[in-house]
């Protein structure tokens, strides 16, 4: 048996343990952190049960693909619901859009806003459908190591139908005029981190995944995933180290031969980094085995990172539904600020996400869990006096929006942002999400899922191939896992031979 060691226990990470024991390896997971799951980690304060990173569930098809190759699904680990309404945004004077799951009411919806708009709806999910079923079968499960990959009829006629050259922001006012309405169809693309702008259009399957698919939540929260997750790698056979700090990989003869780590030096045959790419090339290997300098990741546009509220409210606050956007600012100048001038931004656009209005277990009774989330440029300084004065804004505008007052009801409150995001993960310049997702930055323009000088050494995670976010990460971890496989039956073939 082969012993694999995987670096990180994020959603990467225990997907790649889960498929390297399938395969039939040895497989050991090292975690810095007390508790697993990397940035989708958990606690639990008076009461109140905080997600503290993913909130939105969305493709519910790649996770149940997930569980299936397993034998498994989704089902078997938690009790997933869909919410209806899926998300609401809050705009200028005190207008609201709420998104039915029913896509019938959708489209009226829309109708009601702008005349003519349900059809183009229709046609704009439709060509969504498309791109997302092309983009599922023929694009996101491939380790994008060669463009060669990509050339065959199917994938290059769908690429080519699938809009690469136009931006989401053009294709979205090609369609829809009104300001609520493309503000809707730009959202979905923000969680691939950068300005709609700057997205190729292929990334409108993310509207028909947010739209046509639905909004998800599994009861208990997020973390239900990834302790289902760790349930079904332990019996697998993988075994799991916390609080177990890797120090270095350490490499002779151009094979990776054993981590060094708080617990020890541990053998391994093959590793699988799902730490941060950045953390793993520049801390753990030395600077002749690494992929990449350190200009390249300078030159990266990397995804926001974010400053988060985890907030406890002794009443229940009326307007508010599990997920909800406040986009009462003017969104152009927040995202320069992200983006081309990074720097604290004047007056954000901000999310909430409010789980108590669907789950009781993550607020005692009559009460509310808030986690308030701004996207900010990474690299930022870090203060608690700045955070204190957007905590204050931000509970301002909520209360204004929801005409309810609160804030003398906070009972609980805690802050996390850049700094936190460094020293819990180790994120180069404290990013949140990884990579963005920008023409520039797609399939074999990414950081390489493969060490190119290291053989046995593989990475996986929201910085490499497909991109950031939850299923993306599931994906990334098989693929990271395949290539491993791939590696270690080639050595024990040429030790046969
Ligand atoms: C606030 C926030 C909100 C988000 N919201 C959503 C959402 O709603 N929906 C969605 O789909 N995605 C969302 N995302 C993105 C998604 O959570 C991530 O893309 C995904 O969880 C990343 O998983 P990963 O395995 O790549 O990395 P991570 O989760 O960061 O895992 C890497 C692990 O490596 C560990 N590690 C680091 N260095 C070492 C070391 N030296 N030794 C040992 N272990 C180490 C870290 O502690 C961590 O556990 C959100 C992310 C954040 C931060």
């Amino acid at each position: 048996m082969s012993k694999i060691s995987i670096i990180g226990s994020g959603f990467s990470g225990l997907s790649a343990a889960c498929f390297a024991a399938k395969d039939g390896h040895d497989v050991t997971v090292f975690e810095k952190n007390s508790m697993l799951g990397g940035r989708a980690r958990y606690f639990y304060e008076q009461g109140f049960l905080f997600d503290m990173g993913p909130s939105w569930y969305w493709m519910p098809d790649v996770f149940e693909k997930f569980f299936n190759e397993f034998g498994k699904s989704a089902n078997d680990y938690y009790k997933l619901i869909k919410l209806d309404p899926g998300f609401q945004i809050f705009f200028e004077n005190q207008e609201t859009l709420k998104v039915p799951a029913n896509i019938e009411e959708l489209y009226q919806v829309f109708e009601s806003i702008e005349k003519g708009s349900a059809d183009k709806l229709k046609k704009f999910l439709s060509e969504g459908e498309f791109k997302y079923k092309m983009g599922m079968q023929q694009l996101v499960y491939k380790p994008a190591l060669s463009w060669m990959e990509y050339a065959n009829y199917e994938v290059l006629s769908g690429v080519a139908k699938s809009h690469i050259f136009t931006s989401v922001r053009s294709y979205v006012r090609s369609f829809f005029k009104d300001e609520r309405l493309v503000a809707l169809m730009e959202f979905p693309v923000l969680f691939l981190g950068a300005m709609p702008q700057n997205i190729p259009a292929l990334y409108s399957l993310m509207n028909y995944a947010a739209l046509s698919m639905g909004t998800y939540y599994p009861m208990g929260g997020m973390y239900k995933v990834v302790s289902g997750m760790q349930q079904m790698a332990s019996s697998l056979g993988v075994s799991f180290l916390a609080n177990c700090d890797v120090s270095k990989i350490n490499v002779s003869d151009k094979r990776a031969g054993s981590i060094t780590t708080a617990q020890g030096i541990f053998k391994s045959d093959a590793v699988i980094a799902s730490a941060d790419y950045h953390h793993v090339e520049q801390k753990l290997l030395n600077k002749e085995n690494r992929n990449y300098t350190e200009k390249y990741w300078s030159e990266k546009t990397f995804a926001p990172s974010c400053l988060i509220f985890f907030v406890g409210v002794n009443k229940k606050i009326k307007k508010l539904i599990h997920h909800n956007l406040f986009f009462d600012t003017d969104f152009e100048i927040h995202s320069k600020e992200i983006y081309e001038n990074p720097q604290w931004p004047s007056n954000p656009l901000f999310y909430v996400c409010c789980p108590s209005k669907t789950d009781p277990e993550v607020a005692p009774e009559g009460m509310e869990n808030l986690f308030i989330l701004v996207p900010v440029a990474p690299g930022l300084i870090d203060t608690e006096e700045i955070r204190q004065r957007y905590f204050d804004v931000l509970i301002k505008r909520m209360e204004k929006k929801c005409g309810d007052t609160f804030s003398e009801n906070i009972i609980y409150k805690k802050s996390y942002c850049l700094t936190d995001f460094v020293q819990d993960y180790n994120a180069y310049k404290g990013n949140a999400y990884g990579l963005a997702n920008t023409l520039r930055q797609t399939a074999v323009l990414k950081p390489s899922i493969k060490n190119k000088k290291v053989k046995n050494l593989f990475y996986t995670g929201q910085l490499t191939v497909p991109g950031p976010g939850v299923p993306p990460a599931l994906i990334s971890g098989q693929i990271s896992a395949n290539q491993a496989s791939k590696y270690l039956k080639s050595i024990q073939h040429e030790a046969t031979v």
